[in-house]
């Protein structure tokens, strides 16, 4: 059909339709929409930060129904609109086939971040990006879920440097009515309010609705005029505060967020704690039974019989721990409507219930409180059972309860617009090289190969991918993020008030090995390890034939004064050391700065102290762009890692002491980079090609990609901890 003409009943159908994409996030994987949303207006997609509702603010109805009488335009409009809705209507889905309880009594996910897209910034890290991206994997698998957490209107921090190098934080307001939040209404059509009780207070608080794919997620929020402002303020900021501000917050999501989800009349046949801060909802649920007339006893029994639990790490600090004090105070209320003196409750958040000494906290609370408790990697597993064997003291430490199930990241939100269409193109027919006729999918749905374990094997096979298109694409990403960093460079440098003139178009070889390093800055992360051999990498870095560069970023918490420091370092090398020109520093990491690192780095550094990583999942979104890792044998690389698909830093054993780790992996990093990554990089055949560094990427695609996804993961929680126990 020609659609010279096009009706007013099809204008608004697509224009409303344009709306309602905006406002569900599936567009935040889907490569055509976020061509369309950036077509119509370049400027405002790149200012407004990839925001398609700010988009559509932008561009008035008028010029939407212009743009749209352009024949092509309203055809792609249309075909993604088809897409869209075929998505959400799908029938024979994993999740119908092989969970179809969940479909009436969903799984309940709790976590206190998700991370979803650089417009929302609602994370604070690693947690939060793995929470959003469990919930787009159960979205496309179409598993009933829904997910909680809290509405931050000030998110989490901005990163500034300031003239010392040091981190400074702001905040920015997020705007409900430019994001794809909606409010969750009651019958009558308003802001649908519900109460809990914190300290002294009854507060209370409404929901935002997003939509992700097929979850929805709901986000509670405490801004509301009949709260204090210190209430209103409870749900400001992601883990902002101190203890007091920690323990409120984890109240509101908890018990908050069963609250809500029984409001909406929405029954979880599953109740899973993402993260120890969710844990107050079990309190919630034997609130409820005991209301309903059970003893304390079976209302534990049943409680538990219905929660799951996730640790994400084994770094101390990440466990919140709460004195008897600071629970008196912020159950002060909350402790009457339980009915279970404070002394009791105190019980079930110790490892020694009378240890009156003991400090409540929210890990043990959950490990009491759940059927099954996982940790995110095999070594973290091993580590947590350890960790917790002191609550289980009847058993051998193997038999600890608590299994693990190793993270991923959900691939299509992480695959990089350049390497979309580069596989569109190939697969559907389009590109010279496509494949052949036999071979090619249609374009409707075609980026489900991507996500198939199938497809990944077959990078294997050059007659499929050459190593010619394999370094062609890795030289147009290496491309496109040097061209990103000098960008960004160029406006960090505006904010340098004695800066020194820089050239930033001559910032960073495009042809030189670029080693990234991205992640929070806690200090076990150690990101300045490899600068303890200053003298050597700066030789490395000015070598004519071979040389290498570090591209670096990345966050510190607020009150962590270490990591500032590292991060101070590392500037500093990149501004005033012989590494200047080799090294820079990119501000404000988030999801998108992160997209752009992990596709356009050839080497991706991890060197965290052993074992405490508990998984990692930067280096899973490397792969399909064919960046390699470079990392300790900790988290997720360890089962990753098999000898032909990246490098690996030192062995798989534990050091004596600290020091001697830092001494002992700082050496092996500088080995295993002199002995194997730069010679590999840089063997070129007589075309130019490294081909044996392309066999590596070939090894990692097909080792790695398929096996550490969310859509894996996802599936594995199902099977192992969200279908009712048989029997
Ligand atoms: C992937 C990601 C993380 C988590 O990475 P780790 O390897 O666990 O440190 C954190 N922040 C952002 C912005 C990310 O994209």
């Amino acid at each position: 059909m020609t659609n010279q003409t096009l009706t007013t009943g099809e204008l608004n159908e697509l224009t409303a339709g344009l709306h309602r994409l905006a406002r569900n996030l599936w567009w935040t994987w889907n490569q055509e929409a976020q061509e369309i949303f950036q077509e119509l207006s370049p400027r405002g997609w790149q200012n407004l930060y990839h925001n398609a509702v700010a988009i559509l603010h932008e561009v008035s109805d008028y010029e939407l129904r212009m743009r749209l009488l352009n024949p092509d335009f309203a055809q792609r409009v249309r075909d993604l609109l088809k897409s869209f809705d075929a998505y959400l209507a799908e029938s024979q889905t994993w999740g119908q086939q092989h969970a179809p309880a969940l479909r009436s009594r969903p799984v309940a996910y709790f976590c206190a971040e998700f991370g979803f897209h650089e417009t929302l910034p609602i994370a604070a890290g690693g947690l939060g990006m793995l929470a959003g991206d469990h919930t787009k994997s159960a979205s496309d698998l179409d598993l009933g879920m829904v997910g909680v957490s809290l509405f931050y209107r000030e998110g989490y921090f901005q990163q500034a440097i300031d003239n010392n190098n040091w981190q400074t934080e702001y905040y920015t307001l997020l705007n409900p009515k430019n994001l794809p939040l909606e409010p969750v209404l009651d019958e009558k059509g308003q802001p649908l309010i519900c109460q809990v009780e914190i300290g002294m207070n009854l507060v209370s608080f409404q929901a935002w609705r997003v939509n992700v794919g097929r979850v929805p997620v709901f986000l509670l929020d405490t801004n509301l005029p009949q709260n204090e402002q210190l209430l209103r303020d409870l749900s400001l900021r992601v883990y902002g505060g101190d203890s007091t501000t920690r323990i409120l917050q984890e109240m509101l999501l908890g018990i908050g967020g069963v609250r809500l989800l029984r409001t909406l009349k929405i029954q979880p046949s599953v109740f899973h704690m993402n993260e120890g801060h969710a844990a107050f909802l079990t309190l919630e649920l034997i609130r409820e039974r005991l209301q309903a007339g059970l003893n304390l006893p079976d209302a534990i029994a049943q409680t538990r019989a219905e929660c799951i639990f996730t640790t994400h790490t084994p770094v101390e600090a990440g466990h919140d721990r709460f004195s008897r004090d600071l629970m008196d105070y912020a159950m002060h209320r909350y402790r009457a409507a339980l009915g279970i003196p404070l002394d009791e409750l105190l019980k079930l958040g110790r490892v020694k219930p009378d240890n009156a000494q003991e400090p409540f906290c929210m890990t043990v609370l959950a490990l009491k409180l759940s059927r099954h408790a996982n940790a995110v990697s095999e070594l973290h597993g091993r580590v947590s059972r350890h960790m917790w064997h002191s609550l289980y003291p009847d058993r051998p430490v193997e038999q600890v309860p608590i299994g693990h199930i190793t993270n991923g990241v959900h691939l299509l939100g992480w695959t990089k617009g350049t390497v979309r269409n580069f596989w569109r193109r190939k697969l559907t027919g389009q590109s010279l090289n496509a494949v052949p006729p036999e071979q090619r999918v249609p374009l409707a749905g075609w980026d489900k190969q991507l996500t198939r374990p199938e497809f990944w094997a077959r990078m294997a096979d050059p007659a499929f991918i050459s190593d010619e298109e394999i370094w062609a694409l890795r030289y147009h990403l290496r491309r496109e993020l040097i061209e990103f960093a000098r960008r960004r460079l160029l406006l960090q440098g505006q904010r340098l008030r004695h800066g020194d003139f820089i050239a930033f178009d001559q910032l960073l070889n495009p042809d030189a090995l670029t080693i990234g390093f991205a992640r929070r800055f806690a200090t076990y992360k150690r990101a300045p390890l490899i600068f303890q051999q200053f003298e050597n990498i700066v030789k490395l870095t000015r070598d004519r034939e071979r040389p290498i560069q570090f591209i670096f970023a990345g966050k510190a918490h607020p009150r962590d004064d270490d990591g500032k420091r590292y991060i101070q370092h590392i500037i500093h090398l990149s501004k005033f050391s012989d590494l200047q020109g080799h090294l820079v520093f990119l501000e404000n990491y988030d999801m998108h700065v992160a997209r752009q690192m992990v596709s356009g780095c050839d080497v991706w550094l991890n060197n965290p102290r052993r074992p405490l990583e508990a998984s990692g999942t930067s280096g899973m979104k490397c792969g399909v762009h064919g960046c390699l890792n470079l990392s300790i044998l900790d988290g997720w690389w360890r089962e990753g890692y098999d000898g032909t698909n990246g490098f690996a830093i030192g062995e798989d054993s534990h050091p004596e002491s600290v020091e001697e780790q830092d001494r002992v992996d700082s050496a092996n990093l500088y080995k295993v980079l002199t002995h194997e990554v730069i010679p590999l990089f840089y063997d070129r055949d007589e075309r130019g090609i490294p081909r044996k560094w392309i066999q590596r990427i070939r090894r990692a695609m097909v080792t790695l990609v398929p096996a550490f996804t969310t859509d894996r993961m996802v599936r594995e929680y199902v099977q192992k901890y969200y279908l009712p126990p048989a029997g």
